[in-house]
């Protein structure tokens, strides 16, 4: 089993426990019952390594597989869930947590997202999210998929300040953010939450990837995700369904990218100069 509790960069949302700054990602697991074995090992050995950030959603579907992965790992998990928007009414926040907990098997949420702006006005949304971490259902809560004038509203409303992420696609090829999520994220000392870090595999196939991490001698996914998380104030969540791809994925944390390898990055792969719309999977 691999150790690396040394080499782990931790993060923190809001004033919560520190927790390793790759996390696993669980969207499309849970589908194939063929894979169900392989899956709930793949979490289970990345927790043992020291993955403690697991994400799930009501809408993955997989929240009675992700609770028996967990079973007697629960306590070193920092498990985030996610409402679906049409859900995220004040009552229909709380009814969707206590769905999804019972599913888990679990009588709280680590973190608990509303999974992007929907039909509620956020005032309904918050309230509920600040009753439920009242309640101890949730240690805290955040959002997913917010541009800046998003995040701008929910800290304009009572208790919006206490949002501590906002999770939203960032990688090598998508870097939207950078032009002013993420200075945004920085400047309210906003851990920001990057999902599909290796773009859902597409990253691996990429040839300018591929040569680098065969120059660097370490894998195309190692790649992907040291370069997502160089920035302090990013985490990752990557989703595999096989413990070896996790045990390759951690080891991701041990890759470090000097100057001219980054700039290298950067000219393959460009972040824009002006601001764009909020890319979305
Ligand atoms: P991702 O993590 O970028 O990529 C997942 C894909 O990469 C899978 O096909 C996986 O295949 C493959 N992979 C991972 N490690 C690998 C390795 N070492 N070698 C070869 N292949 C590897 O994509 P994602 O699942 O879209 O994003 C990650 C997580 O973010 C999701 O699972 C979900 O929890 C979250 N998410 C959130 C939102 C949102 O709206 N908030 C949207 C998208 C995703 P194997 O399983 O075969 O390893």
């Amino acid at each position: 089993m691999m150790v690396m509790s040394d080499v782990k960069r931790r993060v923190r949302f809001g004033g919560g426990r520190e927790v390793c700054c790759l996390g696993m990602g669980t969207w499309n697991m849970g589908v194939d019952a063929a894979k169900r074995w392989e899956e709930i090992d793949a979490i289970r050995a990345a927790v043992e390594c020291g993955m403690d950030v697991v994400d799930t959603a009501e809408m993955y579907g997989n929240e009675e597989m992700v609770g028996v992965a967990l079973e007697g790992l629960r306590g070193r998990v920092f498990l985030v869930g996610k409402v679906l928007p049409e859900n995220a009414s004040f009552k229909g926040t709380i009814a969707a947590c206590r769905r999804s907990l019972r599913k888990l098997r679990t009588d709280h949420f680590d973190m608990y997202l509303l999974h992007w702006s929907g039909p509620y006005d956020i005032r309904e949304t918050v309230d509920a999210m600040e009753w439920l971490v009242e309640v101890g259902m949730i240690g805290c809560w955040g959002v997913s998929n917010m541009d800046v004038e998003r995040m701008e509203r929910f800290m304009g409303v009572n208790g919006g300040c206490h949002c501590a992420t906002d999770q939203v696609l960032y990688n090598l090829a998508h870097r939207g953010v950078e032009y002013d999520l993420m200075p945004w994220c920085r400047d309210h000392g906003m851990t920001m939450m990057a999902y599909s870090p290796i773009l859902q595999g597409e990253l691996l196939r990429s040839d300018v990837v591929r040569d680098f991490a065969a120059m660097k001698g370490c894998t195309p996914s190692q790649v992907a995700l040291a370069w997502t998380l160089r920035n302090p104030c990013v985490m990752a969540i990557a989703k595999t369904g096989s413990a070896r791809h996790v045990e390759e994925n951690m080891r991701a944390l041990e890759v470090v990218l000097g100057e001219d390898e980054l700039e290298y990055l950067d000219g393959c792969f460009p972040a824009p100069r002006c601001k764009v719309p909020l890319d979305t999977i």
